[in-house]
């Protein structure tokens, strides 16, 4: 006599979901402080489509592009492009244009620095 049942309490199941809950212990997170030197928003700075701020660490590649910058020559050099001003600090293409890393909307780039 075989018996296909197999032996899943459902109790069971329901417990393993509560080994997926974050459990981010507060205590110990790093020295802010210090990461702030290096991940801080920069001031003054932010898409104007969808307001979001760039830091410090985000990266722009100088990558082939289509409208509305049509740049085709691109070098590949990933920087943070409002350290110059839009100026790939390899191939000095001058970028007029900047895509958000949030909405990937394209704006001028004097357009994302705020009016005082
Ligand atoms: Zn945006
Ligand atoms: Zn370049």
């Amino acid at each position: 006599m075989v018996s296909a049942s197999t032996i899943c309490p459902e109790g069971l199941l329901a417990g393993l979901h509560l080994y997926f809950r974050r459990s981010v212990p507060d205590e110990s997170e790093p020295d802010i402080s210090e990461l702030g030197l290096n991940d801080a928003e920069m001031p003054g700075i932010r898409c104007p489509i969808c307001k979001w701020r760039p830091l410090r660490s985000s990266k722009w590649m100088c990558a082939d592009s289509g409208p509305p910058e049509f740049f085709y020559d691109a070098c590949g050099t990933e920087w943070n492009t409002f350290e110059t001003r839009g100026l790939c600090p390899t191939c000095m293409h001058q970028w007029a244009w900047t895509s958000c890393l949030s909405c990937w909307g394209w704006s001028r780039h004097e357009d994302w620095y705020e009016d005082e």
